[in-house]
């Protein structure tokens, strides 16, 4: 229709420049026009555009993902399942007269499965299912936003009328781009399309459709308090990072239908993965598929596994080749700190590699015995010299240290900070930010040089250990913990 309408136009400019008719100030007005008419939402770039995505969104009907493909969050899920309930028994809240809920939050890192949670509550409520994304309203025209905001709501209810459903669950992933807090002279698009969002919000039930409106942030603190208020997002849902069943269970999830070796003990990749999220995980599978694929295993092995969480954490292998001086220096380093973790924490380490990978030329995979969330000072004591050991190993074999420890000084560094701020040092309990620069920097002074002594002491005990793994690491260049551990115990003993 447009096209006819731009002919007509044109014919029409044609025909008055025939008579004589000056047409560029009207080409400019006609241009002008056009302009505002694009990016108001109802052209093409905007209009169509948006449309077109939720053309998509016209063929979704009720996803597929139900609560049970979620691996782990299992307090989340059950908050989620109790708030759909009273979607779902709307006649029963009414006779006690609960006021509906408009929206949930899910707050949480990234992939931790919030955007499955969503779609599992879609599917758990039958309702239709529509997704945006909080940048996807953000334009620089005033108004735009807004008006895509109502264009969804009106999607979502004409979707769930076309298959006869009376709910629909509208997924806003990443809140924030348009729910942060204002201040001052914000941008006046912003304002519009988040007034607009909590209009829509307030009139929810229209012909007979519920909307209920899922919204998800990596940053619940950046929120607007008109959002997170009551009778907005009254529910407040984080989904965090697994602890070690939530882990194996969604390995497990992720590891059916795929041909898994018999041998592979999840619940020990689970150990080994601390600190992932869901999305880490379902990659780290896929990784180790991929190693079984490339090596032309007929199903996937421990080793495969070992790769897979080496390049989830680390980052794909490298070509980087090393001269052998070089190579027998990270070794040492490699060991170094191997030795010192399997001595104050046995039972720890889970690899030592000495191909490069990422930026690291070696690295030592550890895995804590137990998720831990708290911490005293003598566990971050350890940590720190974990993390000084590669440089006293060098210092203790070769007499002097290498460029090569800078990021272990930077967790060490860290580490510190973490005990002055949490009031574990002599300093007592303080204020970080009272601190002076030159405060702070001789408090972690201190902390390191008493720890790196101590790191010293005991890599020098264990000299010859140095000189009795060098060459095995050099030449398998990757020993799993168990291998590491037998080398030492023999060490230890003779
Ligand atoms: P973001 O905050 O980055 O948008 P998210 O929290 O919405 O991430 P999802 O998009 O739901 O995370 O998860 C990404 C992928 O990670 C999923 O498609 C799935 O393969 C996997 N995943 C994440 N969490 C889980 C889980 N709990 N169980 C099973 N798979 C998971």
């Amino acid at each position: 229709m447009y096209f006819s309408l731009l002919g007509v136009g044109l014919g029409l400019l044609l025909f008055l420049a025939y008579l004589g008719v000056p047409i560029l100030p009207m080409l400019v007005i006609v241009g002008i026009g056009i302009a505002i008419w694009y990016f108001s939402g109802t052209g093409t770039k905007a209009g169509s555009l948006w449309k077109k995505e939720n053309a998509k969104d016209q063929r979704n009907t009720i996803p597929r993902i139900q609560f049970t493909d979620i691996g782990g969050q299992e307090r989340a899920k059950k908050e989620l399942m109790e708030a759909l309930d009273f979607l779902i028994q709307q006649d029963k809240m009414q006779a006690y007269g609960i006021q509906p809920l408009k929206g949930i939050l899910l707050t949480g890192p990234p992939g931790t499965g919030k955007t499955l949670m969503a779609k599992a509550a879609a599917h758990y409520s039958d309702a239709v299912f529509l997704t945006a994304s909080g940048s996807e309203f953000v334009e620089m025209y005033v108004g735009v936003g807004a008006n895509r905001v109502r264009q969804l709501f009106t999607q979502a209810r004409n979707t769930a009328k076309k298959q006869k459903k009376n709910r629909a669950v509208i997924f806003i992933d990443e809140i924030d781009v348009i729910g942060a807090k204002r201040e001052g002279s914000q941008h006046k698009e912003y304002d519009q399309t988040l007034n607009q969002l909590l209009t829509e919000m307030d009139g929810i039930k229209k012909n007979d459709i519920a909307v209920f409106v899922i919204a998800a942030t990596n940053r619940k603190d950046l929120l607007d308090a008109a959002l997170t208020r009551p009778g907005r997002f009254d529910r407040h849902i984080s989904v965090d990072l697994p602890d070690k069943e939530g882990r194996a269970h969604i390995l497990s999830l992720h590891m059916k239908k795929r041909p898994i070796h018999e041998n592979v003990n999840v619940n020990k990749i689970a150990q080994e993965t601390y600190g992932f999220s869901g999305a880490s995980l379902a990659s780290v599978v896929n990784e180790a598929a991929i190693y079984a694929m490339r090596s032309e295993s007929k199903d996937i092995r421990d080793q495969h596994f070992a790769q897979a969480v080496d390049k989830v954490l680390m980052g794909e292998q490298t070509d980087r080749s090393t001269s052998l001086e070089d190579k027998k220096r990270v070794a040492i380093h490699e060991l170094g700190h191997a030795l010192v973790a399997e001595l104050l924490e046995p039972n720890t380490v889970a690899q030592v590699v000495l191909t490069p990978r990422g930026q690291a030329l070696g690295y030592v995979r550890h895995h804590p015995k137990d998720d831990r969330y708290l911490h005293t000072k003598e566990q971050l004591e350890k940590q720190v010299m974990i993390c000084l050991a590669g440089t006293a190993a060098e210092e203790v074999w070769y007499d002097n240290r290498s460029t090569g420890a800078k990021n272990d000084y930077e967790q060490a560094i860290q580490l510190c900070k973490t005990m002055i701020d949490t009031g574990l040092t002599s300093l007592g309990i303080i204020d970080m930010t009272l601190l002076s620069t030159d405060q702070l920097s001789k408090e972690v002074s201190r902390i390191l040089d008493k720890l790196y002594q101590q790191t010293i002491q005991m890599t020098k005990k264990h000299h010859s250990f140095f000189r009795d793994c060098l060459n095995t690491l050099l030449v398998e260049e990757r020993l799993d913990g168990d291998q590491f551990r037998k080398l030492l115990m023999q060490q230890l003993v003779s």
